[in-house]
C-alpha cells in the first residue's frame, strides 16, 4: 500500500459555508483555550500540562458546551495534538540552542482548518463521472459537500484521514488515501537515460544540451504586484478600497503558485514518462536561498542581488519538483539517481576526463584545460550525474575513477528508509 494525497477543491453552499465556518471558530477556540491553560499552568504551578492531560478533559468540554459535539472526538484530539507539536517542535529548538517563537493564540480569521485524523466521522463518495462528495459528520446532521474532480486511484483506494482548509475564503479537502501500488503505477513510454541540472537560467539542462526554460513566473508578475501594493499604500488601512487590493494581491500570488504547481507537475511528468533512468544531484534549497543580510557587524555583499536570486530559486520550486520526480519516478518504474554535490562537484567536474576544474558562477561554458573538452557548463553538469549514475549501476563504468570517487553516493528510492537524502538541507554548497 502506497499513501497518496489529493486536494478536492469544495463547493459548499451557503449553509453549508457558514455552518464550516462555525466549526473552525470552535476549533480556534479549542486551540486557544488548551494554550491558554498551559502557559497558566506552568505560571502557577511550574509544571506542564501534556496532550493526554487535555485530551481526557474534552468529554466535559463537550458536556458543558454541546456544540462542540458535531465536532467528531478525532478531530477534537487532532486540533489538541497540533498545539502539543508545536511546543514540541518549540522545545526541540530550544534545545537546539535556536530562539524560536513561543507557540502564539490564533485569530479565528487565521486559523487554517481542521482535520480528521482517521477514517471515522468522514466519508469520501464518488461514482459515475461527477465530482466527488465529502461527507462530514453522521446522521441527520451530516453535511455532503460537492467537491470538483475525482482521484485517479479506482474502488481500491481507501480513504485514510481528511484536512477541511480555508484558503482566501475557498475551502479545500485534503484526503490521504492508501493506494495498492498498481493502482499508482503510469505508464512509461521511453528508456532514455538523462542527466540533469536544475538551474535559474534554464530551468533545467539535459546531458544531450537540451533546456527547459525557466517560466520566471515571479518575475514576470512582479511590477503587477508592486503596482497594487502601490495602489494600497494609497488607501486608509482597513478601509474596504484597502481590504480589497490586499484581496486582489493575494489572488496573485495564489495564481502564481498554481501556475508555478502546474508547471512542475506537466514538467516532471514529462521526464518520468520518457526516461528509464533520471541522474540529477541533492538539492541545498536553504543553503542556496540564504539571505546574504549577514550580520551587524559584518554586513553582507549584494543584497539586494542576493534577494533577488533567492526570489527566482524558490520561484523556481526545485525541491517541489525533486519530490515529484522521485515519487513519479517510483510509479513509473524509472531509475532516480541522485548523486551526492559534495562529493561529486558535478558543476566543477569535467565529464570526459572526471577532473575537478574551479570556476566562477559567471563562467557559463566548460573549457577543460586537463583534455580541452568543451561543453555549456550546465550540460557539463548534467553529463557529469548520468555518468554517475551509470558507474554506480554497475553498468556503463564510462570511467574507472567515477566509481572511486562517487563510493558513497547514495541513491534516492522512495522506499529507501534513507531516501529523506533529497530533504535533507545539511550544510554545503549547491552554488560554488
Ligand atoms: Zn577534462
Amino acid at each position: 500500500m502506497e499513501r497518496r494525497k489529493v486536494t478536492f477543491k469544495l463547493y459548499p453552499n451557503a449553509t453549508q459555508a457558514e455552518r464550516l465556518t462555525g466549526w473552525i471558530r470552535l476549533h480556534c477556540e479549542l486551540y486557544n483555550a488548551a494554550l491558554e491553560e498551559r502557559i497558566d499552568a506552568y505560571r502557577k504551578t511550574g509544571k506542564s500540562i501534556s496532550y493526554y492531560d487535555q485530551q481526557n478533559v474534552l468529554p466535559e468540554i463537550k458536556a458543558a458546551r454541546p456544540e462542540f459535539v458535531e465536532l467528531g472526538s478525532h478531530a477534537l484530539q487532532q486540533t489538541l495534538r497540533k498545539l502539543d507539536l508545536a511546543f514540541q517542535a518549540f522545545f526541540r529548538r530550544v534545545k537546539a540552542g535556536q530562539t524560536p517563537g513561543f507557540p502564539r493564540f490564533k485569530a479565528n480569521r487565521r486559523f487554517s482548518g481542521f482535520a480528521y485524523p482517521d477514517p471515522a466521522g468522514w466519508q469520501l463518495m464518488q461514482s459515475g463521472t461527477r465530482g466527488a462528495t465529502i461527507r462530514l459528520g453522521s446522521g441527520k446532521d451530516a453535511m455532503s459537500i460537492r467537491a470538483r474532480g475525482q482521484h485517479r486511484f479506482g474502488d481500491g483506494a481507501r480513504p485514510n484521514d481528511l484536512t477541511i482548509t480555508r484558503r482566501n475564503g475557498e475551502w479545500f479537502a485534503s484526503v490521504t488515501l492508501r493506494v495498492p501500488a498498481d493502482a499508482c503505477a503510469r505508464a512509461r513510454t521511453g528508456d532514455d537515460h538523462r542527466g540533469v541540472d536544475f538551474g535559474i537560467n534554464d530551468w533545467a539542462t539535459f546531458d544531450n544540451g537540451e533546456t527547459i526554460a525557466n517560466p520566471r513566473l515571479v518575475r514576470n508578475e512582479m511590477p503587477r504586484l508592486a503596482d497594487l501594493q502601490r495602489q494600497q499604500a494609497r488607501k486608509k488601512p482597513g478601509s474596504i478600497r484597502y481590504k480589497r487590493l490586499g484581496k486582489q494581491a493575494t489572488k496573485l500570488h495564489e495564481r502564481i503558485g498554481d501556475r508555478r504547481r502546474e508547471f512542475l507537475h506537466r514538467t516532471t511528468t514529462r521526464m518520468v514518462q520518457s526516461c528509464a533512468v533520471i541522474a540529477t544531484e541533492e538539492l541545498k534549497v536553504n543553503n542556496m536561498s540564504r539571505s546574504a543580510r549577514g550580520t551587524q557587524d559584518r554586513p553582507g555583499r549584494m543584497v539586494r542581488q542576493k534577494a533577488g536570486l533567492n526570489r527566482e530559486i524558490l520561484s523556481a520550486g526545485l525541491s517541489m519538483a525533486h519530490n515529484m520526480l522521485a515519487y513519479k519516478a517510483a510509479e513509473a518504474g524509472t531509475r532516480l539517481h541522485v548523486s551526492d554535490t559534495r562529493q561529486l562537484k558535478p558543476s566543477q567536474r569535467c565529464a570526459a576526463c572526471w577532473e575537478i576544474v574551479p570556476r566562477t558562477l559567471a563562467q557559463r561554458v566548460h573549457e577543460c584545460p586537463h583534455c580541452g573538452h568543451t561543453a555549456p557548463r550546465d550540460q557539463n553538469a548534467a553529463s557529469v550525474v548520468l555518468i554517475d549514475a551509470h558507474a554506480w549501476n554497475g553498468r556503463g563504468g564510462e570511467t574507472e575513477t567515477s566509481c572511486a570517487a562517487t563510493r558513497q553516493v547514495k541513491v534516492c528510492d522512495p522506499r529507501n528508509p534513507r531516501y529523506s537524502v533529497l530533504r535533507r538541507l545539511a550544510a554545503g554548497e549547491f552554488i560554488d
